[in-house]
């Protein structure tokens, strides 16, 4: 073997191994990001809970807060799909269903598991 081809052997590795270091990285952010949202998600259920508890008990009007918190779960469950669909490069489609986690496909109408309805993206969604 030539020194160049060394060379050039340790070049490549070195390449290859900045290359799947950047790949490791950015599912890792992925990763991470999915767990935030799946935090933010679950303390929005919670909240929705607390409001929707405090009405029933004593009779406190609050419906424009729980629809307010509503709609910022369903832009959570969004986020949490597109960030899913992109880990997979486009190619896994599938998902997590938001409120139980069982895998579903993506575009099924409900959950198998627990039959809420499944979050589907707008093209202006996916980015
Ligand atoms: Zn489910």
């Amino acid at each position: 073997m030539e020194f160049d081809d060394i060379l050039k052997g340790l070049q490549d590795a070195k390449d290859y191994t900045v290359h799947r270091a950047e790949e490791i990285g950015a599912h890792a952010k992925t990763a991470w990001n999915i767990q935030s949202e799946k935090v933010k998600l679950s303390r929005t259920f919670r909240e929705i809970g607390k409001y929707t508890l405090r009405s029933n008990q004593s009779g406190e009007d609050n419906i424009d807060k729980i629809a307010e918190l509503c709609g910022e779960a369903n832009d959570i469950c969004k986020k949490l799909l597109a960030l899913e669909l992109s880990q997979g490069n486009g190619e896994n489609k599938t998902v997590h269903c938001p409120f139980c986690s069982a895998t579903a496909e993506y575009g099924s109408e409900k959950c198998e598991k627990c039959g809420a309805p499944l979050p589907v993206l707008d093209t202006e969604d996916r980015g």
